[in-house]
């Protein structure tokens, strides 16, 4: 989540006075802003060089004073792989570089070590935001240049924040942000308070095994009641709330007795436990498409064959949860949980789904109570006054053919969100 830039600069004098303040051009064919940044939560660090800079520096070495200018051609950036550089430079999440073609960065010289700089204070216009931004500056060589010019070399690192400049990698941000380990009541209660500043709406807590993680087994218990509470008092004081992973009834039941609201997946839910989940007004939100698309592709993208196994563990269950869900009285959600390239399969769940639901039950799961789910009833999954203009206007009856939602949008002559279409064939 951080960026470091380096700024190995050869600067060239233009005036030859030595007590007076100098002033210093930086030499566009030496100076290479590079940058190193994470990709994947520190899976992999992406670097590149941008190739077009110009700028000045003004220094002062009897007051001890001085400033720095520098602009930076974000076009010019080359990450030695064309695909990359495409990526980073034309996603507005990222550099967004024909709206925002230059990065500037301006400060004074703040700090001085025998006579040299080694410090800057002042402001980085990075993707249309400015923030105070300190480089630390070292010196790496000085001398007279073929013309008799005064020539200094400095490198000028700084690191900051990628989302303080409103650079929201999606895949990143997940990792770093979206995530924590945490062990004991404090640690819990502290993550917690934690999501909740950063704006979390929700907290999902891993109650049981996943499918995608190595080593726990999916019927593995992994918060204490008193940690499950300790989440939900905080979530709540918060005016939040907390949905929990769990695949087994063990975990379901620990779950709701801590008072969690939501069961995210609930496979292997039995009807003991679902109608603890009733009794206590909790709901569940299923997805079924994931464990089929991962049977079917996962494999070409890297899933492990115990990572497999346990898949085909819960797709067992899929079907049959959402039939003692529905005797219950349990109100289940639509999910999908897609991972990366299997995110096309999203509307599949609907076909799926259709095996043990009506079309209305499963469009209602979709819709009215998925907004009840994230507290926006009445707001969203809905057509009526008052709420936002969400939605879609399809051919044909989808009460008679699900297949309606399939193959892409090709069957929706309107896609409206927030009253502006993103689609529209109906004139
Ligand atoms: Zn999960």
């Amino acid at each position: 989540m951080k960026i470091t830039f380096a700024i190995a600069a050869a600067v060239l004098a233009m005036g030859t006075a030595v007590a007076a303040p100098v002033k210093y051009n930086i030499d566009p064919n030496h100076t290479y802003p590079s940058l190193e940044t994470d990709h994947f939560g520190g899976l992999s660090v992406w670097r590149g060089k941008f190739n077009k800079s110009s700028g000045s520096v003004v220094l002062d070495t009897a007051a001890g004073s001085g400033t720095v200018d520098v602009k930076v051609d974000t076009s010019s950036l080359d990450m030695g792989h064309d695909k990359l550089n495409d990526h980073v430079k034309s996603d507005a999440a990222m550099l967004d570089v024909a709206k925002y073609p230059d990065a500037t960065y301006t400060g004074k010289l703040t700090k001085f070590v025998g006579g040299k700089p080694t410090e800057v204070d002042g402001t980085l216009t990075l993707h249309g935001v400015t923030k105070p931004v300190t480089l630390k500056l070292k010196q790496i060589g000085a001398g007279k240049g073929m013309k008799g010019e005064q020539r200094v070399g400095y490198v000028a690192t700084t690191t900051v924040k990628r989302t303080d400049f409103g650079m929201r990698c999606h895949c990143c941000d997940a990792m770093r942000f979206g995530m924590r380990q945490s062990d004991g009541v404090p640690e819990v209660m502290k993550s917690v308070r934690e999501q909740m500043r950063q704006g979390a709406d929700h907290i999902k807590i891993m109650m049981s095994g996943g499918v995608a993680s190595p080593y726990d087994p999916l019927d593995s218990l992994q918060f204490s009641p008193d940690e499950v509470a300790a989440a939900v008092q905080e979530a709540k004081a918060f005016g939040r709330y907390v949905c929990a992973h769990a695949y087994s009834p063990e975990a379901m039941q620990r779950a709701a007795h801590g008072g969690v609201r939501v069961i995210e997946h609930g496979n292997l839910i039995d009807d003991k436990t679902a109608r603890l989940m009733a009794e206590k007004g909790m709901f569940m939100v299923a997805n079924l498409v994931a464990y089929y698309a991962m049977r079917e592709r996962a494999a070409e993208y890297g899933m492990t064959s115990d990572q497999l196994a346990k898949n085909d563990l819960v797709i067992g269950g899929g079907l049959k949860s959402l039939e003692i869900c529905k005797r219950a009285g349990v109100e289940v959600g639509y999910g999908t949980d897609l991972l990366g390239a299997l995110q096309v399969e999203e509307s599949r769940e609907f076909i799926l789904r259709s095996e043990v639901l009506s079309p209305i039950e499963i469009i209602r799961q979709a819709t009215t109570i998925g907004a009840k789910i994230v507290r926006q009833e009445g707001k969203i999954g809905t057509l009526k006054a008052g709420a936002y203009a969400d939605l879609i206007v399809i051919d044909g009856d989808p009460l008679k053919n699900l297949g309606l939602f399939q193959e892409q949008g090709k069957h929706l002559s309107a896609i409206m969100k927030g009253g502006k279409f993103h689609k529209n064939r109906l004139n």
